[in-house]
């Protein structure tokens, strides 16, 4: 039985390995040169930075037991640093006391090390899908065929799976579920001393939804470094602006913030098109099967986060093993 899960983000992977364990042989396909997706951090001169997901949070049992595996790899740590809530002007301790894990070195490596034993098709972007006697073909953007495959799971954004399903499919997902997002990276010439690893922005005036020190997480260079994520209105408004407008937003926004003058050695920045899940879609749970043998997954059917994106990952799995007729492990509820 052939599997093709496009999309190597954590839904993609956890979804390719829980198959691949239950004996299906697997194709992770991905159009980036490595796997992560909306967890995948850019390395810098000063080490991983976390551009994207900033840290993960393990409710549900079945992904607990994951996380602790990771742990227990050493891909994953807890993370212990101060967390701060700005609101009403004013930046004041959290009395959040939520658990909170990050990948180490970096966010995705617990994806790279999951996926070292995958069949992974890298830099290879699906253009389209062609239905063929109960089976799927890929098409990838190069020209290049894959395929027969008898379930092919799909892990995108919602935009990126409308453009790839047939015109023989009829059904389409609502594009603006996941909102873009701005991500400012700040290195600094001196350190500003501040406590906060993390900060909420609660503050309705503020153009940003999170700031974090990224020295404040294991296994991150100590040179201090401040990641700033804007608010999906901001970002949107600001969607086409250059490097120069970002580098000014971030110092005077970051500055103003934590109540001093900075020095910026560099500014580093990344635009996500499709970011997080608007709060009104945080209760929708799309149906896996879109066709026979054709499947979504991916955080925005389950709720967003990285924890649902793992879970809607297994869900799929799981139904396809269920579909096959073989013996599953409990479900996910
Ligand atoms: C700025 C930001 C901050 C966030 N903060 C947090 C946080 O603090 N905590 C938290 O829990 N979550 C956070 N999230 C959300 C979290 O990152 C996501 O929920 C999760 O990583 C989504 O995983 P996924 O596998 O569903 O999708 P993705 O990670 O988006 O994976 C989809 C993959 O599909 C690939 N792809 C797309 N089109 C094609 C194609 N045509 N062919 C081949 N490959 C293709 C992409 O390259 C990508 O690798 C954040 C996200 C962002 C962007």
């Amino acid at each position: 039985m052939k599997v093709a899960v496009i999309g190597a983000g954590i839904a993609g992977i956890s979804c390719a390995s829980k198959l691949q364990q239950a004996g299906y042989q697997v194709v992770l396909f991905d159009k980036a040169r490595s796997v992560g997706g909306r967890m995948t951090s850019k390395r810098s001169t000063q080490g991983y930075m976390d551009f994207g997901a900033q840290y993960f949070t393990a409710r549900h049992p079945l992904f607990q037991q994951q996380v602790a595996s990771w742990q227990q790899h050493g891909v994953v740590s807890r993370w212990l640093a101060p967390l701060y809530q700005y609101e009403q002007a004013r930046l004041l301790a959290s009395p959040d006391a939520q658990q909170r894990y990050v990948g180490i070195p970096a966010m995705h490596s617990p994806l790279k090390w999951q996926a070292r034993q995958l069949d992974c098709q890298l830099s290879c972007r699906i253009t389209a899908l062609k239905a063929k006697e109960n089976t799927w073909q890929l098409i990838a953007e190069s020209g290049e065929q894959f395929g027969p495959f008898d379930e092919v799971v799909l892990t995108l954004p919602p935009a990126q799976v409308n453009s790839l399903l047939p015109q023989t499919v009829t059904q389409r997902f609502p594009e603006t579920i996941l909102q873009p997002c701005w991500a400012v990276t700040l290195v600094l010439a001196k350190g500003t001393a501040h406590a906060a690893g993390g900060i909420f922005i609660k503050d309705a005036e503020s153009p940003l939804s999170w700031v974090s020190r990224h020295n404040s997480k294991p296994g991150r260079a100590q040179t201090e470094s401040w990641l700033l994520h804007f608010k999906p209105a901001f970002s949107a408004l600001h969607l086409q602006q250059d490097q120069a407008f970002w580098q000014q937003t971030a110092e005077q926004t970051l500055s103003a913030l934590l109540g001093q003058p900075l020095a910026v050695a560099e500014m580093i920045s990344h635009r996500w098109l499709y970011a997080q899940i608007q709060t009104q879609h945080q209760d929708f749970h799309y149906e896996g099967v879109i066709a026979a043998g054709l499947w979504v997954a991916g955080d925005w059917t389950r709720g967003g986060r990285v924890e649902n994106a793992w879970l809607s990952g297994i869900e799929i799995a799981q139904q396809i093993i269920v579909k096959q007729g073989a013996s599953v492990c409990p479900s996910i509820g």
